[in-house]
């Protein structure tokens, strides 16, 4: 059987732009031919390719290409205390608002779609250090390391009023789109158990769905709050 040759810069061989699957199975096939040509000093190298563009997919949502709960849940049993900095660490929950109409009134792929537009627009403004990670269904977690309280505040402000004002119509007359956060601050010398941030964010997103959704809810001093106040606000959708 006539050998097959691989280019001795094995990664310029390889189509560029190609799906990180399809670059998957390429890596592991050429692994299998240098393998049986016994070269497996290259057959290693591709099979670690391999490894790492399936691990890295694994910690990746199939629908948003957001990070994943997988993600969310390593990183924060991480390190997290080194990864928090001097500022303290936000945990905002987002949850999509009466997102079951929207699936009822214009069927899932657009839902799909809107899931995904979302997820693109949490990612923006987001500081370096932070991420958005797809929590499941309808559920988004941003990840604020070194952010302080009122920064935090700012952030997650922003991606709601983002989100109510995006043009959700071009994708289907009459499509409006809101989202809910519930909003944790820990400081550095509080660190506390990441399950304990998470259902402190849940809380609070459980009180601004209350408080008529299209909110973000934090702890300040002594209180709970929301944003904003009242529903006729200037930033909500249409104002
Ligand atoms: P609320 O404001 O109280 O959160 O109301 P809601 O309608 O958003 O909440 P509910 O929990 O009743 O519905 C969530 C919906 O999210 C139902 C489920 O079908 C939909 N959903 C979850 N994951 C996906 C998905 O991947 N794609 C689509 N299209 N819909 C999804
Ligand atoms: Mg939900
Ligand atoms: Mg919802």
């Amino acid at each position: 059987m006539a050998e097959v040759s691989v280019a001795a810069d094995d990664e310029a061989a390889l189509p560029p732009g190609a799906p990180s699957t399809d670059l998957l199975s390429l890596h592991e096939s050429i692994a299998g031919v240098l393998a049986t040509q016994g070269d497996w000093r290259r057959a290693y190298h591709h099979l670690k390719s391999a490894f790492d563009l399936a691990r890295a997919g694994s910690l990746r949502d199939t629908l948003t290409s957001s990070y994943n709960r997988r993600y969310l849940d390593q990183w924060l049993h991480g390190p997290s205390v080194e990864r928090r900095g001097p500022a303290g660490m936000a945990i905002a929950l987002v949850d999509l608002d009466l997102f079951k109409e929207v699936n009822d009134t214009f069927g899932h792929l657009v839902g799909d779609r809107v899931l995904r537009e979302v997820a693109d627009l949490l990612q923006q403004g987001l500081p370096s250090e932070g991420f958005c990670a797809r929590y499941g269904g309808e559920e988004f977690a941003l990840v604020l390391p070194d952010v302080d309280h009122a920064h935090a505040v700012r952030i997650a402000d922003t991606a709601r009023i983002r989100v109510a004002h995006h043009p959700w119509a071009r994708i289907r007359p009459g499509l409006s789109v809101t989202i809910s956060v519930g909003l944790a601050h820990e400081n550095r010398a509080e660190v506390v158990e990441p399950e304990r941030q998470l259902r402190h964010a849940d809380s609070l997103l459980y009180m601004a769905k209350r408080a008529g959704r299209n909110k973000v809810a934090y702890h300040d001093k002594d209180s709970s709050r929301t944003i904003p106040r009242s529903m006729n606000s200037a930033d909500s959708p249409g104002a």
